[in-house]
């Protein structure tokens, strides 16, 4: 039994699939990879059901297991520069906990990913278009708990984090976030030293950063301001790296009033994030972007002329077949 779920590239919305290796404890307790992939096609897998039923699902692009850092930027770095030409971009990364989101997104000092590697990227052409182009980069940072928005990038972190709020742009203009830090970047090391008190200033507070992290989206924006030096035009445009919350459905015994309020609070805004991308690519008339905090700050950047890049990141293993299952048919809605 085969079904055929097909995810094609519809104009500026791509999707790529990302399955993790299977790790030490699920090697060790003999959890086996429910995933197939077809060597020759860079673009299809297939889950394998208990039953053994197969189900297809195709993709713009299929990492497996065995792809790198390297391999996953390649396919990206087309989609963050065009922030230098002044389109507003948006990546995001969506699975259930534990399927490596910040891993693509963050990565390790070891295997810096699509973050730092696209800072690195946008600081190398520019330096490439000295003389044609001029450029400023800015970055900020910011978390989204429970339909609550606060800044990362706060210079003192002992103290309580900022609370914002979303000013509604006026019509074809940008959605305003009064009060976000945006810090000025020259270089590749200074970014790298941001992420990482953003991260510290992210886990004030919790006594789990690991949970936490997994019950908020966390959003990296990159604005760039782009001066054409032969013909004088200018140009600001945003780049949105977005570590979502996990996808996972909580389980009936976890769930007591704050992990009750939060999985809602996630639910919603993921399933909003879900409507607008699918109203984008059926170029429905009316873009819900007003149901979640997280659709609202991303506007004017969603949709138009911008560029929107899914990774939907899945687990290879037996026991995480459900999970795996219902990210691929969210990442179907969204085509
Ligand atoms: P998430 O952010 O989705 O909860 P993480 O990024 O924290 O997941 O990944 C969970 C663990 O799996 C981490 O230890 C991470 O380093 C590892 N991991 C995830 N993806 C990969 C991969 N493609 N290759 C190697 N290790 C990975
Ligand atoms: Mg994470």
């Amino acid at each position: 039994q085969l079904y055929n779920e097909v995810i094609e590239l519809k104009g500026n919305i791509r999707v790529f699939c990302r399955c993790r290796p299977l790790n030490k404890a699920e090697n060790a307790n003999g959890s086996t990879s429910v995933v197939e992939f077809d060597s020759s096609q860079e673009n299809e897998l297939q889950i394998v059901s208990s039953d053994s039923s197969k189900k297809q699902f195709k993709f713009d692009y299929v990492f497996k297991p065995e792809d790198n850092q390297e391999a996953v930027f390649a396919q990206t770095k087309p989609v963050v520069t065009s922030v230098l030409d002044g389109y507003n971009v948006c990546i995001f990364a969506y699975g259930q906990t534990g399927t490596g989101k910040t891993f693509t997104m963050e990565g390790t000092p070891e295997n810096r990913g699509v973050n730092y590697r696209t800072l690195e990227e946008l600081f190398r052409v520019s330096k490439d278009r000295n003389g044609i182009m001029r450029y400023e980069l800015f970055v900020s940072m910011l978390e989204v708990y429970n339909e609550k928005i606060r800044d990362l990038l706060v210079e003192n972190s002992n103290q309580p984090p900022k609370k914002l709020e979303i000013k509604q742009a006026a019509e074809g203009g940008t959605q305003e976030v009064p009060g976000l830090t945006e810090a000025q970047v020259y270089g590749t090391e200074e970014v790298w030293e941001l992420l990482k008190s953003g991260a510290r200033v992210r886990s004030v507070g919790s006594t789990n950063a690991n949970e936490l992290s997994s019950r908020s989206h966390c959003l990296l924006r990159v604005t760039v301001k782009g001066e054409n030096l032969i013909n004088g035009q200018k140009t600001k445009s945003h780049l949105w790296l977005v570590d979502l919350a996990g996808s996972e459905r909580v389980g009936k015994i976890e769930v007591d009033g704050e992990r009750l309020k939060e999985s809602q609070f996630i639910n919603k805004s993921l399933s909003a994030l879900g409507d607008v991308i699918s109203a984008l690519a059926s170029k429905s008339g009316h873009i819900p972007y007003r149901n979640s905090k997280l659709t609202h700050i991303l506007q004017s950047s969603l949709g138009g002329d911008c560029k929107t890049l899914m990774f939907v990141q899945i687990s290879p293993s037996s026991s995480d077949l459900g999970e795996t299952l219902c990210s691929l048919n969210f990442a179907s809605r969204v085509r």
